[in-house]
């Protein structure tokens, strides 16, 4: 078998390590005499699983006592909608950052819930800076204010928490999370889909702290409210048990990794290298603010827009798989999650220069 390297935006490439345990341990989870697949919900097995699982995520992202660890289903996505619902607290109004298409979903989602303030957008610049947030409309009778830490289609991310005004601050890191430290404590609220960093799709993690649950509305179904899921660690209906068990092998690759510390300095140095191939041509450019240019996804265009298609096929013969950029912008993408090894970037790096110098 040869492995492909694979710049997937999400579902994304998983530590090959991980795939290997996951194959040895499919017919037996450690003497249990069945696979993680089979086992109930509500068996020993199975709760031991659990268990580690919000350990070691409690571990790596070191969060605070007083936050809720969530995971729950329906993407991202749902949770657009699942925030309103759960934490306006009897406000009607919530403040939002409009810095790309993600962005732009949740404020969508959001409206039909509340009033949303958009309290500073990007838009203007086609989505490539982030508007400087002392500059940000924030209302103080808003129930929280919600920013999406990296945008992954626009390859834009916010390198420093920004101060929300005394707002509970909300975040989607579906993109970031577990790549670069952050203080959980400054956070209301920070959620995350598991199929960037975290392992295979149908699993979201939301952390939330104690204080802004347990008021949401008799309409919010019970599996979508957080205090609901929170008093049944996230059991209330069966959960999606072989992803849990998934995500819990990269938490544990994460840790043996060296945790988000060691992580994140491999990151820096992987984007550093690519960011500088694309700086350094006349054929590639990448079109984001460099102070806010990802560490997760980095979107490059071609000079000449034929040259995508060679590009594309000429870099899968070179085992370099998944560089369409996303429909909505066009051109590359190249996204380097942790599970993405320094080797892969250097492959995609000289590939590149030697794609310019034959074209
Ligand atoms: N937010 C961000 C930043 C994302 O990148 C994505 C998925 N690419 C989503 C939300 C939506 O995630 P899901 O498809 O799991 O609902």
């Amino acid at each position: 078998m040869s492995r492909i390297y694979n710049f997937s935006a999400g579902p994304s490439a998983l530590p090959e390590p991980v795939l290997r345990q996951a194959q040895e341990e499919l017919m037996e989870w450690r003497d249990s005499g069945m696979s993680v697949m089979e086992m109930s919900h509500r068996g020993r097995f199975f709760s031991l699983i659990a268990e580690e699982l919000e350990n070691d995520l409690r571990t790596l992202l070191a969060i605070p006592d007083n936050y809720k660890v969530l995971f729950m289903q329906g993407g991202a996505t749902a949770q657009f909608s699942f925030i309103p619902q759960n934490i306006l607290n009897g406000r009607t109004r919530a403040c939002y950052v409009n810095t790309g298409a993600w962005s732009e979903k949740a404020i969508q989602d959001a409206k039909n819930y509340c009033e949303v303030i958009v309290s500073a957008s990007s838009e203007a610049s086609k989505f490539t800076n982030i508007p400087d947030p002392s500059d940000w409309a924030l209302d103080e009778q808003a129930a929280y204010l919600h920013y999406t830490a990296n945008e992954t289609i626009h390859g834009v991310e916010f390198s420093d928490i920004p101060d929300s005004g005394g707002l509970p601050l909300v975040s989607d890191m579906s993109s970031n999370i577990l790549s670069r430290k952050f203080d959980l404590s400054r956070f209301g609220l920070v959620y995350a889909g598991t199929q960037k960093n975290m392992g295979p799709a149908g699993v979201t993690v939301v952390i939330v702290r104690d204080d802004l649950i347990g008021k949401a509305g008799k309409q919010t179904p019970p599996v979508f409210n957080y205090a609901d899921q929170a008093k049944n660690h996230s059991m209330l209906n069966t959960p999606a048990t072989y992803n849990w068990y998934l995500v819990g092998l990269v938490l544990k690759w994460l840790l043996k990794q060296g945790g988000v510390d060691a992580i994140e300095q491999r990151n820096m140095a992987k984007a550093e290298l690519l960011y500088q191939t694309i700086d350094q041509s006349s054929l590639y450019r990448n079109p984001v603010d460099s102070s806010c240019r990802s560490r997760m996804n980095v979107p490059f265009i071609l000079a000449d827009q034929n040259l995508d298609k060679p590009f594309l096929a000429a870099a899968e013969a070179n085992g370099l798989f998944e560089l369409k950029g996303h429909r909505s912008v066009g051109g590359m993408r190249a996204s380097i999650y942790n599970a993405m090894p320094e080797e892969g970037v250097r492959a995609l790096c000289d590939f590149m220069a030697e794609f310019e110098r034959t074209h």
